[in-house]
């Protein structure tokens, strides 16, 4: 089911898809920044036809995958035009001149109130659904690497079995450069760290090298990260039926191994 709400930025779209019975509830967002349109083409033209071809593995799924309609437009039309990404940067934020992933009402944000109808979407659909996995799909900034950056323990336990299977670094999002402080506004700090709901934020990786062209370079990306995308899809659920994730739970905290199987001699849960 198709669904939708207007907004400054357009119209966001929104579809409700898969088994509605499945305890596995998953979010999908894309889009947030204008000047990332790789996260938009993943989720609109490989993520949601590779879900509806398997049937949505059994799962739930609401996908938003254009938060930023206007601004990924024009960052399109750039490209089509042959300007380079860096001419993209000036569509980062939503017309408004908000940065869609600093607008959520985090503890230690500086700006507590909602401002973007689609911040206020996603919240009223995660109070409606109660997420088990949200995934936001970006590129990175000037660094221009992929990487999987978690925001809690779950999301740390699926980001490293997404890095096992094609090595892309996974991190916590908040890393040395932030000296530990949670990130104010983003939706990782609301969900993750807050809520404690498992979000990974899946950094697309780097276009800053890339010399083919824009549709190449987004095949490449799903190549990239298909088979990581695919095990949290198919292969794995934090869930009862996860002998794997049961143990890890069971170990968190557990720094010694005092013979229940957790710590350094069995499942590390640093
Ligand atoms: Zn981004």
């Amino acid at each position: 089911m198709k669904k939708n709400i207007n907004t400054p930025d357009g119209a966001i779209n929104y579809f409700i898809l898969g088994n509605r019975n499945s305890s596995a509830k998953y979010l999908i967002l894309a889009g947030k920044h204008g000047n990332e349109p790789e996260s938009v083409v993943m989720a609109e033209e490989y993520i949601m036809p590779y879900l509806r071809k398997n049937n949505y593995f059994g799962k739930f799924f609401i996908i938003l995958p254009n938060l930023n309609p206007l601004q990924i437009g024009r960052c399109l039309e750039a490209i089509e035009t042959n300007q380079s990404f860096e001419h993209c940067r000036r569509f980062r934020l939503n017309k408004n001149k908000i940065d869609l992933n600093a607008d959520y009402p985090t503890k230690n944000s500086d700006t507590p109130s909602l401002r973007a109808e689609q911040t206020k979407l996603v919240i009223s659909l995660h109070e409606e659904y109660n997420f088990d996995l949200i995934l936001d799909f970006h590129t990175n900034g000037a660094s221009h690497m992929n990487i999987y950056k978690y925001d809690n323990e779950v999301g740390r336990y699926l980001a490293r079995g997404m890095n096992r299977i094609n090595s892309v670094v996974a991190r916590d999002y908040v890393h040395h450069k932030n000296k530990g402080v949670a990130l104010s506004g983003t939706s990782g700090t609301y969900f993750g760290k807050e809520r404690n709901v498992p979000i990974i934020t899946v950094e697309l990786g780097a276009r800053k090298y890339i010399k083919r062209p824009f549709n190449e370079h987004c095949q490449n990306l799903w190549d990239l990260h298909k088979p990581a995308l695919r095990y949290l899809f198919a292969d794995v659920m934090p869930d009862e039926n996860d002998e794997d994730y049961q143990d890890y739970v069971r170990c968190l905290g557990e720094e010694d191994d005092d013979g229940d199987g957790c710590g350094t001699n069995g499942i590390s849960a640093t």
